[in-house]
């Protein structure tokens, strides 16, 4: 089975995610044989979204969630460390600004989706809408709750009209979040990323673990796939998100365009 069949979440698949892996020490590949791989698929990576960006015709989105120190930040740029940036767009959903509050929930999100022959990276996403929102209850649940069929709409939407779309959660233990987070206390050069609220956060661990499970059973469509990553280590973390972005950009297949016939071209002293 190959690492894109492993974690894919099935359509109408019942998710727990307490039975579900965090850790990559059990699984049939070691550290070696995963960081040796995951360089050489990055360079293939690399080499795909070249061509995507020549054909400019599909467009590539890729959706991070995780909960807080999950590893969102780190596997972006491990993983697109070295793509050509004029392709590639990050956006980074913080919490909603007054203006985008008074909009639609998918009105900053539709704005940032990927242009023809690039790669959109969301780092947090639209799902915010049905995470920390249903978790700390900032709307009330007749709010959230028609929004996991608004967001399969809008996603076939985006689907239908050119746009492949892979979406990750980083799958990380309670254990690992504490020490995660305990790193960032300690260590100055990680501080600026400690934020009194995730504590808040972790005390409902729980009340995110069900909407994390709801969100990959209700939105894990043909179009747009969830996969859970078991990312307590970051070597197994980088190697299974890249393979599964080159695989979906074999899949694509984008190709230089035609060149034309230039015979006639003479260019002057
Ligand atoms: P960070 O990703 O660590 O910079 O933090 C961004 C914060 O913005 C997190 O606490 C998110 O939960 C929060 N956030 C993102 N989107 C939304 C949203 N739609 N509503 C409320 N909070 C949000
Ligand atoms: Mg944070």
């Amino acid at each position: 089975m190959s690492v894109f069949d492993q974690h894919r979440i099935e359509p109408g698949k019942k998710v727990d995610l307490r039975k579900m892996e965090t850790d990559g020490k059990d699984l049939p590949v070691s550290r070696e044989q995963c960081e040796q791989k995951f360089r050489a698929q990055r360079e293939e990576m690399i080499e795909l979204q070249e061509r995507l960006y020549a054909e400019g015709k599909q467009k590539l989105l890729v959706v991070f969630q995780a909960i807080d120190a999950g590893g969102k930040d780190g596997t972006i740029r491990a993983v697109f460390r070295g793509v050509n940036p004029q392709g590639v767009t990050v956006t980074a959903f913080k919490r909603p600004t007054e203006e985008e509050l008074a909009h639609d929930f998918l009105w900053r999100v539709h704005n940032a989706v990927p242009a023809a022959g690039t790669i959109g990276v969301f780092n947090r996403s639209h799902y915010e809408d049905v995470l920390v929102v249903r978790v700390h209850k900032l709307v009330p649940e007749s709010v959230w709750k028609p929004r996991y069929e608004q967001i399969n709409d809008f996603e076939r939407m985006l689907a239908n009209s050119g746009t492949t779309i892979v979406k990750f959660f980083l799958h990380i233990s309670k254990k690992e979040q504490k020490q995660r987070l305990q790193e960032r206390l300690d260590d100055p050069a990680k501080r600026w990323k400690f934020d009194r609220t995730d504590l808040d956060k972790r005390k409902l661990w729980d009340g995110y673990r069900d909407a994390f499970e709801d969100m990959l059973e209700k939105c894990s469509t043909t179009s747009a796939p969830w996969y859970v990553i078991p990312a307590d280590q970051n070597w197994y973390r980088d190697f299974a998100v890249c393979s599964i972005i080159t695989e979906t950009l074999q899949g694509m297949a984008p190709k230089y365009p035609k060149p034309e016939d230039l015979s006639d071209v003479r260019i002057d002293d």
